[in-house]
């Protein structure tokens, strides 16, 4: 029998914002346990909660940037529940009246362009957190992240594969990002998922019962979370039985899932409108002001790097998964660098650097015009490429222009053919082996001996004129 797997996913998005979402505290990662905190997001009796109005800015970015509908009012409710993280013993969430609703997310899939719908896209406070490793035999409570502000995504049950669902977080990532919603930063936690899956046969219009998948931390977390549960369900479902509606918690480390508790109802939480606090409003205005105020989304810019720049699909792609990259690429191509040139500076050597040095495109010393003149030198003659690459790397260490450290350095490019006949000689009496190769019909193996020469060179030699005397001598028996 042919199975289908049916997934809709949860996301939480940590938002950008300075202050919690209903009290004066930063929302800052880490930090001092319980140093961040006030009697609003601690749930004294009698605190109360006021609303950040930076998180609405925040939240309407990232339902604007999926299309989804604003609505005017939206709702704050309580949720009930009891964990020793939650001191109020109630989360204030949206329920019945979200702030957004129906938009969607396209995005590359293994069946090609593949689209998402969004069901909702709400506001809410975080909890805080346990602590397992500081108090021997005991967990401790820290409440920094108490009432930090949330937003959680919900999409319809549109997803069919884990590897779909792990392509679609990477758009979704990408589009939080542009639109400078959330950091994003996986190991702060910033994106949590919950995935629900139910598996039906292929064609079935009805869904069949699904689990939910928590605590999942990384999206490849989450591929291998789905595919252990679908062939679960599968093997459930062919031996006759039928799967438990339940919830169950990912152990990265054994790469297991376990039963956390059978299944809640919206109705076990209780749920009823917040007193402490009016509706959200938000004006037409305000919507427009947001809209067009958003940068240009991650799968637009690629195509347009395509179209106008002309670059192969991969190095669009590459280009366009941080804004910032793509951002150094455009001020690039702007001081005359052809763009293709420019593309495999920037996803090249400059992002060999930024990884060594942990940094990214906007926070690396060496601007693009310091590589456009690079570049401009490499074009001239005056500088091989394999040179350049180390000029950028004394760039980023020393600063100064690239002109005067290719002269203090000497790393002008060798045209002499004098000079370079002797690196070619030294090279071929080295080589014997390779040699005999070459002239035995594996002409591949010059470019290693271009290279050869290249080393012998301290990277100067021009690779043109190198190749030329190299083919010139191996054909001289
Ligand atoms: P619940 O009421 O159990 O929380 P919801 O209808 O609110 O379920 O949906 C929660 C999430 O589960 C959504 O992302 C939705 O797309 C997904 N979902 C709902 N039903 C199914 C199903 N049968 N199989 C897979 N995913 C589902
Ligand atoms: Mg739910």
């Amino acid at each position: 029998m042919n199975w289908e797997a049916v997934i809709g996913v949860e996301i939480h998005v940590r938002l950008k914002s300075e202050y919690k979402l209903f009290c004066s505290d930063r929302a800052v990662f880490g930090g001092e346990p319980n140093t961040h905190i006030c009697p609003v997001c601690i749930g004294l009796p009698g605190a109360l909660p006021v609303l950040n109005p930076e998180v609405v800015d925040l939240a309407l970015r990232t339902a604007l940037a999926f299309g989804c509908t604003i609505h005017f009012e939206s709702v704050w409710a309580r949720k009930s529940y009891f964990y020793p993280d939650l001191p109020k013993g109630y989360q204030i969430t949206q329920f019945d009246h979200p702030l957004a609703t129906k938009g969607s997310v396209t995005f590359s899939g293994s069946e090609g362009d593949t689209s998402v719908k969004i069901r909702r896209v709400h506001i809410e406070e975080d909890a805080g957190k346990l602590l397992h490793d500081r108090v021997p035999r005991a967990s401790a409570i820290d409440l920094n992240r108490a009432g930090t502000a949330l937003v959680e995504i919900v999409t319809e049950p549109d997803l069919r594969t884990a590897a779909d669902v792990r392509l679609f977080l990477g758009e979704l990532k990408q589009t939080l990002e542009y639109v400078g919603a959330s950091n994003c930063n996986m190991e702060e936690g910033d994106l949590r998922v919950d995935a629900n899956v139910s598996v039906r046969r292929s064609g079935s219009p009805r869904l069949g019962n699904k689990t939910e998948i928590k605590n999942v931390n990384s999206f490849s977390g989450v591929e291998r979370a789905l595919s252990l549960e679908i062939a679960r369900q599968i093997a459930t479902l062919d031996a006759g039985s039928v799967v438990g509606q339940q919830t169950l918690l990912w152990d990265d480390h054994r790469e297991e899932l376990r039963k956390m508790r059978s299944k809640e109802e919206s109705h076990d939480y209780r749920y009823f409108p917040e007193p402490d606090l009016s509706p959200v409003r938000v004006t037409q205005e305000q919507v427009t002001t947001v809209l067009e105020s958003l940068p240009e989304l991650p799968r637009d810019r690629c195509s347009r790097f395509k179209e106008v720049y002309e670059l192969k699909d991969y190095d669009a792609e590459v280009l366009t998964q941080s804004a910032a990259n793509a951002d150094y690429f455009e001020e690039l191509v702007g001081i005359h660098t052809d763009p293709r040139v420019a593309a495999k500076w920037v996803t090249g050597p400059l992002q060999a650097l930024m990884n060594q040095r942990r940094e990214n495109a906007q926070t690396v010393p060496v601007r693009p015009a310091k590589i456009a003149a690079l570049i401009g030198l490499i074009e001239r003659g005056v500088v091989s490429e394999s040179a350049a690459k180390s000029v950028l790397v004394i760039l980023a260490q020393e600063g100064g222009s690239p002109s005067d450290i290719i002269e203090a350095r000497g790393l002008m490019q060798e045209r002499d053919i004098g000079q370079l006949t002797s690196w070619v000689t030294e090279v071929l009496a080295k080589h014997s082996e390779e040699v005999a190769r070459y002239r035995g019909g594996e002409s591949k193996i010059l470019g290693y001996l271009v290279g050869q020469v290249m080393q012998s060179s301290g990277g100067t030699a021009d690779p043109r004129l190198a190749r030329d005397l190299l083919i010139e001598q191996l054909s001289n028996e």
